[in-house]
């Protein structure tokens, strides 16, 4: 099994077709060939073994899917990270990973230099548009390792269960960690997305804007393999968004709700030509059923849900374009309240807690078992032992009711982690940077319901005695401590918080405050 061989086919049947379209470049399949071969070349030249790890932190740009290649070509692990870390989450996370290499564009190197201090073993520094500093603090320039490379078709014959991905999610223990994904996770992931919501043609246009260096990279492999093209957005503006869609006639899009919400909102979206679009696929976060109705009468038939995790290795449950249409057009209204059914590659069960399939209106946990579910974290056994149980069932922290149909509608999460914009925030990581201000006595963080981002942090703060703090100095405390998703977008100052018979924070009652009235889907 090799990941990246098929690009060798790619580059016979599709030579001069684009493979990625950036700004108003394009690498053509036979260039992403060639050049991830010779990058695949240089990096076992600077002695990278099989299963070294890879890291690169950066905003999107086509090296990082030359990368990508390269690294499955050369059975090297590609440590996903996304690139709006905060200086010592990256610190915590490359302290983990110790990755071998790591290559990083002008806007990030200082901040890696800074990051790397003490990570044993990182013996390389790949730079993006070097500048004339870069060489003296150890930056090698990327093209310059190209150059000097052969172009000669390479692969390494892996195992399934070798590493391809060390996917890092935050930990609810406050700590970063990392969703090992194997060879065989991925393949699993590109059949699945081939085989279903990502069936492409070679006239197909996926536009992403979400960090590839992170979750949006899963659509990488499967559109190489089918191909089609992949537009790479830098990141994403609402108009730009939009623009892109009429002019390259895009074909594709995978955006989250908070996108979509902003798309809604924007006043070109009225004038724009979207008439290319036959997928808009969202997912990450949950959408309230009059956000999807909306999104339906402005983009037209083409909306389709997936849910899913890193440690599923991409989406496992799906509502399609179908039952968006069963829906809104055909009266099931309660249908765009479900995140929808399996897909084929994947083992999906609402479990209790004895592990027994639930029904009618009792509440069980998604578990995923199958070719999809990731191996463990990295260097975590323990949190390794709690997700995974004996029988091979993911324990997804999500719990949910399952009608007749089998269509999956998501109630509440275990985990206390709140989604704010598509992006995972986890309260108690927040609680332990708080508790470093002077003046916080305690703090309990909770998501509370926000209309564009779906939740939003809320810090609910006991202050010292005798102690003054008021809320721009407690969200200003986070800055440079915590990446701009993860901080406190308002602060409340309370006498005490609620505690249970253990005397233990309960976070429960403080959302409920929050909640009260508003249903979290
Ligand atoms: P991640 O591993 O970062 O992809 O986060 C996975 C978590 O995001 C899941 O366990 C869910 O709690 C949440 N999630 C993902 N997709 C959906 C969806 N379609 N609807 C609601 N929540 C979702």
């Amino acid at each position: 099994m090799n990941l990246g061989m098929y690009l060798a086919r790619g580059a016979r049947q599709w030579a001069d077709r684009p493979a990625v379209l950036f700004r108003d470049g394009a690498l053509s399949y036979r260039e992403l060939e060639l050049r991830s071969n010779r990058l695949a070349h240089a990096l076992k030249g600077l002695g990278l073994q099989r299963g070294d790890r890879v890291a690169v932190v950066s905003p999107n740009r086509p090296e990082i899917v030359e990368l990508e290649c390269a690294l499955y070509k050369a059975g090297l692990v590609k440590v996903a990270l996304n690139s709006r870390l905060a200086h010592q989450e990256l610190a915590d996370a490359l302290a983990n990973a110790e990755p071998v290499a790591c290559l990083a564009g002008p806007e990030h190197r200082q901040m890696v230099d800074a990051a790397a201090q003490g990570v044993v073993g990182l013996a390389h520094r790949i730079a993006f548009d070097p500048e004339p500093d870069d060489a003296q603090a150890g930056w090698r320039g990327y093209e310059e390792l190209l150059a000097a490379a052969s172009d000669a078709h390479f692969h390494e014959e892996m195992r399934p269960e070798e590493l391809a991905v060390l996917h890092y999610t935050s930990g609810s223990t406050g700590k970063l960690k990392a969703a090992m994904q194997t060879v065989g996770n991925r393949f699993a992931s590109l059949r699945k997305n081939a085989m279903g919501r990502m069936h492409a043609s070679p006239g197909d246009m996926l536009m992403l804007s979400g960090p590839i260096t992170h979750a949006s990279g899963m659509f990488i492999q499967p559109m190489l393999f089918q191909g089609a093209t992949i537009l790479l957005m830098e990141g994403f503006r609402p108009g730009e968004y939009l623009e892109a869609i009429e002019k390259h006639r895009v074909t594709m899009a995978f955006l989250v709700p908070a996108m979509i919400y902003a798309l809604l909102a924007e006043p070109s979206l009225r004038t724009r030509d979207l008439s290319s679009l036959r997928l808009l696929s969202y997912g990450a976060a949950p959408m309230s059923p009059a956000r999807i109705r909306e999104a339906w009468a402005a983009f037209g038939p083409v909306l389709a849900q997936g849910y899913g995790a890193g440690e599923t290795t991409g989406g496992v449950v799906g509502l399609g374009i179908a039952d968006h249409a069963a829906a809104i057009e055909g009266g099931r209204d309660a249908l765009l309240s479900a995140c929808g059914r399996p897909f084929c590659e994947s083992d999906v069960q609402v479990l209790d807690d004895a592990g027994c399939p639930v029904s009618g209106d009792a509440v069980g946990e998604i578990c995923v078992r199958g070719p999809d579910v990731f191996a463990g974290y990295w260097r975590e056994p323990e949190q390794t032992a709690q997700a995974l149980d004996g029988q091979g069932w993911l324990r997804t922290g999500d719990l949910a009711r399952v009608d007749e149909q089998g269509y999956i509608f998501i109630v509440d999460r275990k985990k206390e982690m709140l989604v704010s914009g598509g992006f995972n925030v986890y309260p108690s990581e927040i609680e332990a940077v708080l508790a470093q201000h002077p003046a916080i006595y305690e703090v309990c963080v909770v998501g509370i319901p926000d209309d564009h981002w779906g939740e939003t942090v809320k810090a609910v703060v006991v202050l010292r005695e005798g102690a003054k703090a008021d809320d721009s100095e407690i969200m200003d405390f986070c800055r440079g401590r915590l990446a701009d998703f993860k901080r406190p977008r308002s602060v409340d100052f309370v006498p005490q918080l609620p505690k249970n018979g253990n005397g233990k924070l309960s976070r429960k009652d403080v959302r409920e405050h929050y909640w009260r009235g508003r249903e979290r889907r």
